[in-house]
């Protein structure tokens, strides 16, 4: 072994070394970033690879009047550690209590109807904002924060956690813990008689319901105190990020909405036929939800494994970080998806992209063709492709 060779094997042998001691001691946990890169997975390291989708709008969640909650967490799709998501609709007058999430940053898209939002944070900044279809909220991990229905109409939007397991022990209730705090904690808190709170819900509210709220929100009791990044982006308002003969892609991370440090958005819309070619992403999981249409979506797990699920409108699909994978519009109309990464900077590399990066003697060697063969492919990033291929 030469010296820069020992050094390099010295290297990695103190890191399966240390490795091996984190394995030993502790599996692969909750909030522990550790298993992205390091541990495997048991959920993926089985001969086959398991199922990667969940219909969460045929699923039942919760339900309060006629508004719901519904998700897909570890629970109820066990691959998708690294990402939850909710289908929440509210009706006219309802709103999704103050809470906030100790373990997972939130962000949304608003389907169908108007939203109201106000978050608050550490350095004591409030921001109240209303939302469109189209928009989307995020919300730091931790920050405290409601989202209210507007108008006299439902609304419906998606939320997309940044962890898959936020839903057993992440959501905090303001009613859940008022109505369990002592009495004499609450008076001494906020200067008031203990009986001042005789008449607090005892129990979590989740939903709370009262009057459809005012077109003007109403001033707080210090005033607007505006953080300097706000928590909207107006993604669907904006030109796509990217457009191509089969498709187009709109795609928001913290290079354009700064405070979105842990989620990236996509909004994936493909014509029939057309196909988010092979690739994968480097950083990040990637979480599905179809808004509209039918696709096949499949996944590569290395070892000869590959699986196809088809999705359909209300269906959610999850990608583990670097897993290769693609998403096809099989139906005989466009569709639509919502895709959220557990990162705030987008990265992903395109199979067509690397082909055309290699030394064509590579390329030769590699697949035993002749290199001429390799001029025909695509000299560039296809990223998506039409019915009948590759657009120009
Ligand atoms: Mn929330
Ligand atoms: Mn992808």
């Amino acid at each position: 072994m030469s010296d820069p060779q020992r050094r390099e094997f010295l290297v990695a042998a103190a890191g399966i070394a240390s490795l091996a001691t984190l394995s030993g001691t502790q599996p692969a946990a909750a909030g522990d970033p550790s298993f992205m890169n390091n541990v495997p997975d048991p959920v993926a390291a089985g001969k086959e690879l398991p199922t990667f989708k969940f219909a969460l709008e045929k699923s039942e969640g919760k339900v309060i009047g006629n508004s719901f909650g519904k998700e897909a967490t570890v629970t109820q799709l066990p691959i998708s550690k690294g990402i939850a998501g909710v289908s929440m609709k509210l009706e006219p007058g309802a709103m999704r209590e103050l809470h906030w999430h100790a373990t997972a940053a939130e962000w949304a898209f608003v389907l169908e109807g108007r939203v109201r939002t106000t978050v608050f944070d550490p350095a004591g900044y409030a921001e109240t904002n209303d939302f469109e279809p189209g928009d989307v909220w995020y919300f730091p991990r931790g920050h405290g924060h409601m989202l209210e229905c507007l108008d006299n109409k439902p609304c419906h939007f998606i939320l997309i956690f940044d962890n898959g397991y936020f839903s057993e022990f992440g959501t905090f209730s303001i009613t859940d813990w008022v109505g369990h705090a002592p009495k004499p904690l609450l008076a001494k808190t906020f200067g008031l008689p203990e009986s001042a709170f005789d008449s607090f819900p005892k129990d979590e509210v989740y939903f709370a319901r009262g009057k459809i709220p005012p077109t003007e929100p109403s001033v707080p009791l210090e005033g607007w105190k505006l953080p300097p990044e706000t928590h909207r982006y107006r993604l669907l308002a904006q030109p796509p990020h990217g457009t191509f003969q089969g498709g187009r892609e709109w795609r928001v991370d913290s290079t354009r909405f700064p405070i979105s440090k842990t989620v990236t958005g996509v909004i994936l819309d493909l014509d029939p036929g057309g196909v988010r070619t092979l690739h994968w992403h480097p950083n990040a999981n990637e979480w599905q939800y179809v808004i509209d249409g039918d696709v096949s979506v499949t996944l590569f797990g290395s070892h000869g494994r590959f699986r196809t699920e088809q999705l359909s409108k209300g269906d959610v699909g999850y990608i583990p970080q670097g897993y290769g994978h693609s998403i096809e519009n099989i139906g005989n109309r466009p569709s639509r998806m919502l895709i959220g990464f557990n990162t705030g900077v987008y990265q992903t590399i395109d199979l067509s992209n690397w082909i055309a990066a290699n030394p064509l003697d590579v390329l030769a060697t590699n697949f035993s063709q002749p290199p001429e063969l390799f001029e025909k492919f695509p000299h560039r990033d296809v990223f998506i492709a039409a019915k009948d291929g590759p657009g120009k």
